[in-house]
């Protein structure tokens, strides 16, 4: 069974407040059908989190992109279990259950103070490569299923936790998944709040503005090879910390670009090419009304500018 290891494991140090006990005070509100086909490993978490509450975190983490992964089709069901300890990070498994599950894994330690919030993340950045098709990338016969441009999903997928974790600090203040769980807004919000506060550092020191896209396509520029060759490396997380924070405005700013997440992958050899190809074949693949975002992304990426990207489609040449 191959697996596929990424790097959602980010862990501010802070401390946050660790969960009550008696909290069980309501049901989940309505989820979209997609989600529906979740479900999580009853047994495995540690002591004092219960299987029940990792769902509802991890529900409250899909609705924050509504019902943007659903089309063209549904997502693959679920199934969220706890990562071995000191072996497994974050990931989520080519290999499905028995019964059809795609697996999704989770690292928590033992009494973590954390726990709401890295669930949130973790899973988010999970969701966000099953959207992505990352088993297209799976190709039968090839020693590895990571290719050149992978480091463009994997900044995406770490927006996708900025995004899912910013949101629900939001939306937990007044609509916990337990009506006595509105104080945990608060550590999502923290949680955010250091991590970007990180991120800032690392672009402080690589010499560049977090928020200027010029320096970022300088600093991808400069940093390509690296990017390519090991991106989950220390310096290459880093610079895809830099490159998602400065995605999450676009998402932010149009949460419909979600949609064409569900387009990337799907040109025939992914594994080949540049990442100007990757993108382009995302490009290709996506419908009209979302390139515009896709090539917003890109723009960010490639430093080529839109109108010199060599398409002749309507998104390109408005
Ligand atoms: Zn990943
Ligand atoms: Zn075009």
């Amino acid at each position: 069974m191959g697996l596929f290891l990424c790097r959602a494991f980010q862990v501010p140090s802070i401390h946050l407040y660790f969960l009550a006990t008696d909290h069980r005070m309501t049901i989940f509100h309505s989820v979209p059908p997609s989600q529906e086909k979740l479900r999580v490993l009853a047994h495995g978490w540690p002591v004092g989190t219960e299987s029940i509450d990792v769902k509802a975190v991890c529900i409250s983490a899909c609705e924050c992109f509504g019902d943007y992964f659903s089309q063209p089709s549904e997502l693959e069901p679920i199934q969220v279990e706890r990562a071995s300890p000191f072996i497994e990070t974050p990931m989520v498994l080519y290999g499905r259950t028995s019964d059809d599950y795609c697996r999704v894994l989770i690292n928590l330690e033992e009494e973590d103070k954390r726990t709401w919030a890295k669930i949130a993340f973790q899973f988010s950045h999970e969701l966000c490569h099953i959207a992505s098709n990352f088993k297209a990338r799976n190709i039968e016969g090839q020693k590895s299923s990571w290719h050149q441009s992978q480091w463009v999903e994997e900044a995406i997928c770490h927006t996708a936790s900025l995004y899912a974790i910013q949101k629900m600090s939001e939306t937990w203040k007044e609509q916990a998944p337990y009506p006595n769980w509105g104080s945990y807004a608060a550590s999502l919000e923290s949680y955010f709040g250091v991590t970007e506060w990180q991120t800032k550092l690392y672009a402080e020191e690589m010499g560049c503005l977090s928020d200027s896209p010029q320096d970022i396509n300088g600093l991808i520029r400069r940093k390509l090879d690296l990017l390519t060759d090991n991106p989950c490396g220390p310096e290459g997380r880093k610079i895809l910390d830099i490159i998602a924070l400065n995605l999450l405005p676009f998402f932010n700013n149009s949460p419909e670009g979600w949609s064409s997440i569900r387009y990337l992958n799907l040109s025939s050899s992914p594994a080949l090419g540049d990442h100007l190809s990757f993108l382009s074949g995302w490009h290709e693949d996506t419908p009209e009304d979302l390139r515009p975002f896709v090539n917003k992304v890109s723009d960010l990426l490639t430093v080529t500018p839109t109108e010199n990207r060599g398409c002749d489609c309507l998104s390109c040449v408005d």
